[in-house]
């Protein structure tokens, strides 16, 4: 099977390198030279934790190739995946300007029958588009389009390609169904073949709900901390129900990243286009927006003004074990303590290069979580990194000005932070004064 990848950010590497790790022979194509250039030198351009050496021992074995040249590999392909970005535009909308583009690309190349299967988060409908649109733009080749939905997560994307729940498989023709099949058949996860609509929904279904239990434990913290219960103890108490299940029930300063944000405002886009007013998941991506900031509403309660204060910002990431800066919390924050004149200066251990890309100039960088500490009035935790969960507390103590940290990850026990003289506001549960 000559398998070739469109797009190569996180969805597309990690497919490429895992379809060519189970044995097929895969092509990544990129229209960034850069990025393709750094990949033939077995150098990944993403932080995912575990791909550099299984990219390196497929490029090895032959079996795992990277190109800009587009049009050379759709010629020879037996079957293409499409990983593009489909980011949110201004509206909420889902910009599928890469995916035409991409279709577009193809369609000027092939000459031979080829299946091509999204694996870009696409609105319902947009796999038939593409469908029509190849129809239209080579009448003389049979292509069959195929939904595969990804759901693999930043930070465990090579043991969620591994060791998924489900492989969903949306498609018209049964034949070409059963090739997507049978190429993800060496994974051994669960296969669920599903016509191409209700593939897309599924997706923007599933992170939907995820964003839902989020919203809805965040809220249930916001409650905690006003009728004194403790939201750990409360998670840990509702997630014993297998009804309810335990995962995605931390509260914190919400969720961002490249997929909740822009798939919950597509899906109320998508109900919003069918005239369905979809409130419940509009609710959701308010109490999120509102949750971002409660470490800024926080400290401004406890200080009165922020002007002049030095903030040690701690991870800008939106989650760990990933450099991914997209809608991560820290943006929001950061933003809103210059606004408010104070001075940030942030650390993290991985996506302080790309932070700085995106993030305000006035922002500055610290090499450590000691220099970023240092004769701050306050610290702000923002991602749940493993050096900050395993710091020291003491570190706190002895290179702030005032030890007072607002932890937006709930990264230390309570009884922990007791034992030191440090002023600690979390979420949901009881502050230490
Ligand atoms: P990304 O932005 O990290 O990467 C996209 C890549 O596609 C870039 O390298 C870009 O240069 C390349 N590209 C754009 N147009 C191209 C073209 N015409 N030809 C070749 N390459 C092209 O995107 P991502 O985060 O990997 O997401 C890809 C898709 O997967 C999105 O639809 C996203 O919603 C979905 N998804 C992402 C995740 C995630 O965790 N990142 C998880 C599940 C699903």
């Amino acid at each position: 099977m000559n398998i070739v990848v469109v797009g190569t950010g996180y969805v597309g590497l990690v497919t490429g390198v895992a379809l060519a790790h189970i044995g097929h022979r895969v092509t990544c194509v990129d229209v960034d030279k850069e990025k393709v250039e750094r990949m033939r030198q077995g150098i990944s351009p993403i932080y995912e934790p575990g791909i550099e050496p299984l990219m390196k021992e497929n490029m090895e074995a032959n079996r795992l190739f990277f190109t800009t040249d587009g049009a050379s590999a759709y010629q020879e392909a037996d079957v293409i995946y499409i990983a593009v970005g489909t980011p949110g535009n201004e509206d909420g909308f889902a910009d599928l300007t890469y995916l035409k583009q991409a279709v577009r690309d193809i369609a000027s190349a092939v000459t031979k029958d080829v299946i091509v299967v999204t694996k870009s988060t696409v609105p319902v409908g947009t796999n038939h588009e593409i469908q029509r649109m190849f129809k239209q733009l080579v009448p003389h080749v049979h292509i069959d389009v195929v939904s595969n939905p990804e759901f693999l997560r930043e930070g465990s994307a090579i043991h969620d390609t591994f060791h998924g729940d489900r492989i969903v498989i949306g498609a018209d023709d049964e034949r070409a169904a059963a090739v997507v099949a049978d190429i993800h058949r060496p994974f051994g996860i669960p296969i669920f073949h599903t016509d191409i609509r209700s593939a897309e929904m599924i997706k923007y279904a599933s992170n939907a709900f995820l964003a839902t239990k989020i919203s809805f434990i965040n809220e249930i913290a916001n409650i905690c901390e006003k009728v004194g219960a403790d939201v750990e103890q409360v998670a840990a108490g509702m997630g014993m129900d297998q009804r309810i299940g335990s995962s995605f029930l931390r509260a914190g300063i919400g969720y961002g990243g490249s997929c909740f944000p822009k798939d919950t405002k597509a899906l109320a886009k998508i109900a919003a286009n069918i005239d369905h007013d979809f409130e419940l998941l509009k609710a959701v991506i308010e109490v999120n927006n509102k949750q971002q900031r409660k470490l800024i509403e926080k400290a401004k309660k406890r200080f009165g003004h922020l002007a002049g204060k030095k903030i040690a910002l701690l991870g800008l990431s939106f989650k760990p074990n990933t450099d991914d800066m997209r809608e991560a919390a820290s943006l929001v924050v950061a933003r809103e303590l210059l606004a408010e004149q104070a001075t940030v200066v942030a650390y993290d251990p991985i996506a302080m290069g790309k932070a700085a890309h995106v993030l305000p100039k006035e922002v500055i960088y610290a090499s450590s979580v000691e220099e970023a500490l240092q004769d701050a009035d306050a610290a702000m935790i923002l991602t749940e990194w493993d050096e900050f969960r395993q710091l020291d507390l003491s570190v706190y103590v002895n290179e702030m000005k005032t030890p007072i940290i607002f932890d937006g990850r709930n990264c230390y026990a309570l009884h922990d932070v007791a034992r030191y003289p440090i002023e600690y506001y979390s979420i949901g549960r009881k502050p230490i004064t």
